[in-house]
């Protein structure tokens, strides 16, 4: 098995596992196919073997499961013990606060190298390695990074990969490993999350619907009836970096290079001019509405549906028509 599987570090949350593994996972099992090698989901944590059925669902043909109640503390170190054991070619970690640490520990730990914030991988021509893609300059050219050293480790935030039904297996092997940590590994210990509401409502990436506001909304007050809209069609609100920097929204429901990638079913944009950093954030979703008074904006070219006119107009028009078709 030297140097051959592709890995996914499962991240496990109160309702779960974590999206953006699944995202990876699907990735993982597309790539395997291609190359004829085997894609392994790596759980760590209570419960670990639990996410069996989640894994092979999403296309994992075997799945790795270190149970421990440490995971939050004890998984870098838990995962070069598995690296060293079953030297996998790859390891795909999502870019959350914990897939960042985590990664960045095992790269150090086991002298490994990294490509961050991926948009891609693909196998290189020569079947030796991977072509890591990453955007830089904004978005406006991107990195193909070749790591030279193994597993080859790529982070990748949530939405990156779009999520799809039936793309998995009904059963797969599950190897259960015992790792022991000692003690001055654990250094710290994890008590647990302060929920943060308004972070939870600002969870756009798993939104089906995106209401998308940018600077065109002009006042905090205009960029407000977003949310009534949002509510009315079951979807979410994202913003433009401009929006966020006017202060009419929070950070966290930012769309773009430096926010969050979304792939709803369906992104409205209400005077969003379509710059590269957010376009780099939204491009993949299915169906793109964009309203902006100039006809010659940006986002039009990534629209499906394009609609030249003022969005204080088109804002509560869709808003009173919703409320009458729900009576
Ligand atoms: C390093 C870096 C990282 C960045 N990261 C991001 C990022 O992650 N996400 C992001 O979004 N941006 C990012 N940006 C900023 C980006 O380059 C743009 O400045 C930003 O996206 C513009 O936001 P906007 O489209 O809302 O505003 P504007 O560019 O000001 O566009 C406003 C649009 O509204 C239209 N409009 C005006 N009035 C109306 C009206 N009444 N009705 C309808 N339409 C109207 C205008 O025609 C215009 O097209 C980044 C920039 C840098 C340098």
């Amino acid at each position: 098995m030297s140097n051959q599987n592709y890995w996914v570090l499962f991240e496990l949350s109160e309702s779960g596992v974590k999206r953006v593994s699944l995202e990876l996972m699907q990735k993982a099992a597309s790539l395997a196919a291609q190359t004829g090698q085997k894609a392994a989901a790596i759980v760590i944590g209570e419960g670990a073997s639990d996410a069996a059925d989640t894994a092979y669902a999403n296309g994992a043909d075997m799945v790795i499961a270190v149970e421990t109640k440490a995971a939050f503390e004890a998984s870098s170190h838990v995962l070069c013990k598995l690296i060293e054991k079953y030297q996998p070619l790859a390891l795909l970690i999502g870019a959350t606060p914990f897939g960042r640490d985590i990664s960045a520990a095992v790269a150090a730990r086991c002298s490994a190298g990294i490509a961050v914030d991926c948009t891609d991988v693909k196998p290189l021509e020569s079947g030796e390695g991977l072509s890591w893609l990453r955007p830089s300059y904004d978005g406006k050219l991107y990195a193909d990074v070749h790591v030279t050293t193994y597993p080859q480790i790529g982070t990748f935030k949530t939405g990156i990969f779009k999520l799809e039904e039936g793309k998995g297996k009904a059963a797969g092997e599950l190897i259960k490993e015992e790792i022991e940590v000692p003690a001055s590994v654990l250094l710290t210990r994890f008590l647990g999350y302060t929920p943060d509401e308004a972070l939870a409502q600002a969870n756009i990436e798993d939104a089906e619907i995106i209401i998308a506001g940018g600077k065109g909304c002009g006042s905090q007050e205009e960029f407000d009836k977003l949310y009534e809209l949002a509510a009315l069609v079951g979807g979410n609100v994202g913003a433009s970096r401009a929006a966020v920097e006017a202060g009419w929204v929070e950070k966290d429901r930012q769309i773009g290079i430096t926010g969050k990638t979304v792939t709803p079913k369906l992104y409205i944009g209400f005077g969003i001019s379509g710059a590269v950093p957010h376009v780099n954030g939204m491009k993949n979703s299915d169906v793109i509405i964009a309203v902006n008074t100039d006809p010659n904006a940006g986002i039009f070219k990534y629209a499906h549906y394009g609609i030249v006119a003022d969005l204080h107009v088109v804002v509560p028009q869709m808003i009173s028509r919703f409320k009458a078709l729900k009576g």
